[in-house]
């Protein structure tokens, strides 16, 4: 009886397609203006979010918070037919700057009357070996990598908990957080990916009861300009990296966005703490 109870309240009241909605939901994006994040960004829009992509002011003097639409019309909305259509926003900061983060979300409460989602993605990459690893790029890549997720995803918690809103924050790790590859020279980077994986079920953990999930996404090798940098640099590495992912081939960003849409909607409402790999099975090599 205390089974069929509980499943009484549970029984599914929506088709499976509806509980990736996004319609009346906001979100930001950090990194969010290319790469991996761009097409997070445009994947929550097309479900129907307001979605606010945060990067690097382009000059120190900018107004963070000026905001100038550059998409209203996206590609692909007739996926979620009669769903309002979404939109994306450009806004600036700085994920390092955890003051200006909390304000960065206070605002687009402000304008949005709410947070729901939130992709904590900006990184960065940065290789030297490990015997003379310079401090200060050591801690400019865990400032980014660790303490830029953790602010960014202190600033919409703390929003969502105001708010009583039943929100999801989703880390960006890396494959290289649980892997490494010999003569990659990324103890730094390799060091902070751990640190999101872990950080991801910490605050899992302490958000859970106040019904705000947290999960991370970790991908393997990805297209972007990131690796496009990296791969320059060493003529003949993309054709040696392909060989070693089991699919022969590197990840297109565009293949992180179902992942985020089942993590950002009510399709994955029982998934908390969860780590999930979009690597090609690099990690089960
Ligand atoms: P990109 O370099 O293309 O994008 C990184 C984004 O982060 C840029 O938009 C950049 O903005 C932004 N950013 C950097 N520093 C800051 C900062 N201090 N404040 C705000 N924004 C900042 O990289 P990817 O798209 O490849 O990477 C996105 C995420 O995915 C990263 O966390 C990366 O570690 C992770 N990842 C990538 C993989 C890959 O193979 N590409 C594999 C696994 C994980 P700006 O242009 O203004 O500097």
């Amino acid at each position: 009886a205390g089974v069929d109870a509980a499943l009484a309240g549970s029984a599914p009241t929506r088709t499976a397609l509806s509980l990736f909605s996004l319609s009346d939901r906001v979100a930001l994006v950090t990194g969010g203006h290319r790469g991996i994040g761009l097409e997070m960004a445009l994947a929550l829009a097309e479900a129907g979010a307001v979605v606010y992509c945060l990067d690097l002011p382009p000059n120190p003097d900018a107004d963070w918070l000026k905001v100038q639409s550059f998409a209203n019309e996206l590609p692909g909305t007739d996926n979620l037919k009669g769903e309002k259509k979404g939109r994306l926003e450009y806004i600036s900061g700085d994920v390092t700057d955890q003051k200006a983060m909390w304000g960065v979300v206070e605002s687009i409460v402000d304008r949005e009357g709410r947070i729901d989602i939130c992709m904590a993605n900006a990184g960065i990459l940065h290789g030297a070996e490990c015997l003379e690893y310079p401090a200060e790029d050591f801690k400019r890549v865990l400032d980014i990598n660790v303490s830029g997720v953790l602010f960014t995803a202190q600033a919409a918690g703390r929003q969502m908990e105001r708010l009583g809103i039943r929100g999801s924050i989703i880390l960006t790790a890396s494959m290289s957080g649980t892997i490494t590859n010999p003569g990659q020279h990324w103890v730094a980077y390799n060091t902070s990916k751990s640190a999101v994986l872990q950080m991801a079920r910490s605050l899992a953990c302490e958000l859970a009861p106040k019904g705000i999930r947290v999960n991370s996404i970790s991908p393997g090798y990805i297209f972007t300009k990131m690796t496009g940098d990296f791969l320059e640099k060493q003529p003949g590495l993309e054709e040696k990296w392909s060989a070693q992912n089991p699919t022969g081939r590197f990840g297109r960003p565009d293949e992180l966005r179902g992942v985020t849409l089942y993590l950002a909607s009510d399709a994955s409402t029982f998934c908390t703490g969860s780590d999930i790999k979009v690597d090609g099975g690099q990690c089960a090599w």
